[in-house]
């Protein structure tokens, strides 16, 4: 008998059971999950189960893709279709398929939906009889911002605020009030006395290779540059304020939340910025840029 999985609609062989490669689930980590013990012919604990899931699609603002018992028919029919006795049913609804934005997609995108079930319980009962040992790491479920990883579901809840907002994009803020980055690029301020300041490269941020560009670019026009956090009450009083990555090149901000910055026009280093990356990107020799 073939493995059936659900995707999207369709009952299909399990090998062939797959996603578009703009699905948000794969892009973005953007969707949510189930596991259901299915144990001699009955699921186990279903409610909870679901009501967990439209609890975790509601705080993800992402709409259920159909009713919770048109969903129930589709778990059948694949428990059905798998003569699944015992084991366990894995369900993922996520935000759909669009073109790669962090905000999320128009509301007409259909959240994609996928059940698999598989009939392979827990761990044996030997197991149980003598026991399991633990080992241990410190809990930094996901903190490895560095990692340029496709885990960005924070990312885009953030990136969402900024466009619900009309804004270009949404600061990262520790509780001390430090701006670390945005929710795609790298945050930048200008000082009143005219000193460029972003944050270090030290693990809390992606270290940008934009970032890295402009540090060298206003360094060697001659900038007093320093890598160290700032706060936003420091951005608010700030001289400017811009962003940067490899989309954005250099974005003057002009304000940060409710609050406007300096006279409320793109200041002069960041355009000066703005014009030197340009010509940096301009100039790139297109006989080494392949070079690696
Ligand atoms: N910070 C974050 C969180 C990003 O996602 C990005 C780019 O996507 C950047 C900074 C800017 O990095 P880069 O200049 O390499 O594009």
């Amino acid at each position: 008998m073939s493995h059936i999985s659900y995707v999207n609609g369709r009952y299909l062989p399990h090998a062939a059971a797959s996603v578009h490669i703009e699905d948000r689930g794969f892009q973005f980590a953007d969707g949510v999950y189930e596991v259901i013990c299915f144990w001699k012919g009955k699921p186990i604990d279903y409610k909870p189960h679901i009501e967990r899931l439209q609890r975790s699609l509601s705080e993800l603002q992402i709409r259920e893709p159909f009713s919770m018992k048109a969903l129930t028919v589709v778990v059948r029919e694949v428990v059905a279709r798998n003569r699944l006795t015992t084991g366990h049913i894995y369900m993922q609804v996520n935000r759909g398929v669009a073109s790669r934005a962090h905000y999320f997609p128009k509301a007409s995108v259909k959240p994609s939906v996928i059940v698999v079930t598989k009939p392979v319980a827990g761990p044996s009962e030997a197991m149980a009889e003598k026991g399991a040992k633990v080992v241990t790491t410190p809990d930094i479920r996901w903190e490895r911002v560095d990692i340029k990883s496709v885990s960005l579901l924070p990312n885009c809840l953030a990136k969402e605020l900024s466009h619900k907002a009309g804004a270009y994009e949404t600061f990262l803020t520790l509780p001390d009030g430090t701006v670390t980055e945005a929710s795609a690029s790298n945050a930048w301020m200008v000082t009143p006395d005219k000193t460029i300041v972003t944050h270090p490269a030290d693990g809390s941020i992606l270290s940008g290779i934009t970032r890295s560009t402009i540090l060298k670019l206003a360094r060697g026009a001659g900038y007093k540059v320093e890598e160290r956090p700032f706060t936003l009450t420091e951005a608010f009083a700030a001289k400017e304020v811009f962003v940067s990555g490899t989309t954005t090149f250099v974005m003057p901000i002009v304000q940060v939340d409710d609050r406007v910055i300096a006279n409320g026009a793109p200041g002069t280093v960041a355009l000066d910025l703005r014009a030197r990356y340009r010509a940096y990107v301009d100039g790139v020799d297109a006989a080494t840029a392949w070079d690696i």
